[in-house]
C-alpha cells in the first residue's frame, strides 16, 4: 500500500486526527510542536530561530523545548498571527543556516 516509508508520519497523522476528533486541540498542538522539534533536530536546525536564524537562548529552550523562535520573533509572530493561525515558515531558518554554513 506504499506506506512503508512513511509509517512514522502515518502514525503521527493518526494521533493528530484522533486528538482533533476528541476535541483535544491542546494535545494536537503539543504533538505538532514536538514533531516540529524532532524534524528540526533531524535537519540540524534545532535551537535556531526559524524567523531570524539566531540561536534561541538556552534558558528559553529549557523552559520551552519545542520553541521554534527566539523571544523577540515569538512576540512579533504572536502579534502578527493573532488574527489567524498560519503555518510556520520552518524552512526559512534552514535557509538562513544553510547560507551561514556556506559562508563558514
Ligand atoms: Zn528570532
Amino acid at each position: 500500500m506504499g506506506q512503508i516509508h512513511h509509517s512514522d508520519e502515518e502514525a503521527l497523522a493518526n494521533v493528530l486526527v484522533e486528538a482533533n476528533l476528541s476535541g483535544l486541540e491542546h494535545v494536537a498542538e503539543e504533538v505538532r510542536a514536538v514533531s516540529g522539534a524532532l524534524e528540526r533536530i533531524r535537519l540540524d536546525t534545532y535551537g535556531v530561530c526559524v524567523d531570524c536564524g539566531q540561536l534561541i537562548d538556552a534558558p528559553r529552550l529549557e523552559a520551552y523545548p519545542t520553541a521554534e523562535r527566539c523571544i523577540g520573533c515569538q512576540d512579533r509572530h504572536e502579534q502578527a498571527g493573532a488574527r489567524g493561525a498560519r503555518p510556520s515558515g520552518g524552512l526559512r531558518g534552514l535557509d538562513t543556516l544553510g547560507q551561514k554554513r556556506l559562508l563558514l
